[in-house]
């Protein structure tokens, strides 16, 4: 039994630790992969991105990692990608010669205000309200509804391999100040926004950061949302979103648990750089090993 994660920030955007740390953290938890996802570098500043001249760096740094450890675990360079129209796609020329192992598709941004200047809706609770009464006029409806049509927009015209903490815009609503999720408008837009990514694929995570942040009660997107998807066939990935070595696999055993309980049997998993479907339990993959070792021992 082993795990994996693809969702990992380190040093070069807002991770807390370089690279090689999370490397050790994951083969010490017995990990047989670990993917790298540093936020592709913005065309405007933006704290938690990458600067533009460290990309080239931060593929040469996961790179050297990827053979350093080669006979350990199998190491992937990704990134997390905006969707910002007119700014920053994984469709962008910049994405694509960075020549990436997988794209995680994210929507941190909606829209801007009067100067120009984007909306971060998954940051701190006071710019999320300034946006709110600038842009959308207090209608929290409709900038919800502005969210999840961006991440149809962006799963339609650029399909990133993972799309990244689909509901994530539910941190600004604790206590349901704004909305039920159970709400029917709601139900609606989370409803189109699967069915976007099952007539257009791409894998859908299941992000853990919220619950041991303490910002969510549940995973990125909410149970009920994978119950819809499972129904949909809509593959998933698990992923904890690290900031920090040791935030690898954090609530990997519940959420796991919780999956199995939904009905799911599989994950997907990168394996010899393809996505294949693996049968987990709450103890993580079964039968996975990391498959670089033989090839480089021999
Ligand atoms: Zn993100
Ligand atoms: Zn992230």
């Amino acid at each position: 039994m082993s795990w994996f994660n693809y969702h990992t920030h380190c040093n070069y955007c807002d991770g807390k630790y370089p690279a090689e740390e999370y490397v050790l953290a994951a083969i010490n938890k017995g990990f047989f992969s670990l993917g790298f996802s540093s936020h592709f570098p913005l065309p405007f500043s933006a704290k938690f991105a990458m600067a533009e001249e460290r990309l080239a760096d931060y593929l040469a740094q996961i790179e050297s990692l990827c053979n350093k450890y080669a006979c350990k675990i199998d190491i992937y360079t990704g990134a997390e990608v905006d969707y910002i129209p007119e700014q920053r796609t994984v469709k962008d020329a910049a994405v694509q010669a960075a020549e990436l192992d997988y794209t995680i598709g994210s929507i941190h941004f909606v829209d801007s205000f009067f100067d120009g200047t984007p909306w971060q809706v998954d940051g701190r609770h006071l710019e999320f309200l300034r946006g709110l009464k600038d842009i959308f006029h207090y209608d929290i409806q409709q900038a919800v509804r502005r969210y999840y049509a961006l991440t149809r927009e962006m799963i339609k015209q650029t399909q990133p391999t993972i799309i990244g903490h689909l509901d994530k815009i539910k941190v600004q609503n604790w206590d349901n100040q704004f909305f039920d999720e159970r709400e029917r408008w709601y139900h609606n837009e989370v409803m189109a926004t699967l069915e976007t990514i099952q007539k257009y694929g791409g894998i859908l995570e299941v992000n853990t950061r919220g619950i041991y942040k303490r910002k969510a009660l549940t995973t990125f997107p909410s149970p009920w949302i994978l119950e819809i998807a499972l129904d949909l066939d809509i593959p998933v990935t698990l992923s904890c979103d690290a900031h920090h070595p040791d935030e690898l696999k954090l609530e990997f055993k519940k959420t796991a648990a919780m999956l199995r309980d939904l009905g799911y049997q599989t994950l997907q998993v990168l394996s010899n750089g393809a996505w294949v479907e693996a049968e987990f339990d709450s103890l993580g993959i079964k039968g996975q090993q990391h498959f670089t070792s033989s090839r480089i021992v021999a």
